[in-house]
């Protein structure tokens, strides 16, 4: 439901700070369960529960995360599957603990995609249409999370912004959306990605919209935007007018 994604240049808590800021900012579309993934050091590290942010915030309290410059984080409606905890994003794809990944919308060809990768051995953790795309993209990755999200939404149906870090690409965060919104953020040394601009707005008012089917990748010194077909695309700045 909400989403919001952060590549800075310190580490210190800054990332997760930022994420749960924007998630807070976020709650007014409404949401069952919530969570982040930072990435520190060969793991992607993940904290989810069901219910009110507040109950992410004491996980947080309870097992504290690492410092790190990147994270994600995710206000969810649930579609497929109830609110609970493991059905909260994110979701882990691959064995590893390297990848973790974000979902708003609906994978409308998530039952037979589910059905490969179970025939093929894949075990799945929830009851979410998210958590295949996780595993696809899990799959496809061979050292460049980019050109892993093209050819994982490639195969997808459906309505999607989607956000993905992977322990092997630090400082990286790659969105992709289709048929649902996802914003840019431009900052000084940072950048962020959002499902709306309350997402970042404290931090910076210039921004990018993407187009339809597009990817935007970022790290905290700069902005790539490339077409679902592998073309390089191009984002539309504005700058936001309302205040914080
Ligand atoms: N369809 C996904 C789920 O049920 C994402 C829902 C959302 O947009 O928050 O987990």
């Amino acid at each position: 439901c909400g989403i919001v994604g952060y590549v800075g240049r310190d580490k210190g808590q800054r990332a997760l700070d930022v994420v749960m800021e924007g998630l807070a900012r976020l709650e007014y579309r409404g949401y069952d369960s919530a969570g982040v993934a930072l990435v520190g050091g060969d793991r992607v590290e993940t904290a989810k529960k069901a219910g009110k942010l507040v109950n992410l915030q004491e996980e947080l309290a309870a097992h504290p995360m690492p410092e790190t410059t990147t994270g994600i984080g995710h206000t969810r409606w649930a579609t497929h599957g109830g609110p609970t905890d493991e059905n909260a994003h994110p979701h882990r794809g691959g064995e590893d603990g390297k990848l973790a990944l974000i979902h708003n919308g609906i994978i409308e060809n998530f039952h037979s995609l589910r059905g490969e990768l179970e025939a093929d051995g894949v075990q799945f953790t929830s009851e979410t249409d998210t958590e295949v795309v996780a595993h696809l993209l899990a799959r496809n990755y061979a050292g460049d999370l980019t050109e892993a999200m093209r050819t994982t939404v490639n195969s997808l149906e459906g309505a999607f912004t989607l956000l993905a870090v992977h322990a092997d690409s630090p400082g990286t965060v790659v969105g992709a959306r289709r048929n649902s919104p996802l914003v840019i953020g431009l900052g000084e040394g940072e950048n962020f990605l959002g499902s709306d601009v309350a997402a970042f707005i404290s931090h910076t008012k210039q921004a990018m919209e993407m187009g339809q089917d597009q990817i935007a990748t970022i790290t905290a010194e700069g902005v790539e935007v490339l077409n679902f077909d592998g073309t390089p695309g191009e984002g539309t700045p504005f700058e936001v007018t309302w205040d914080a």
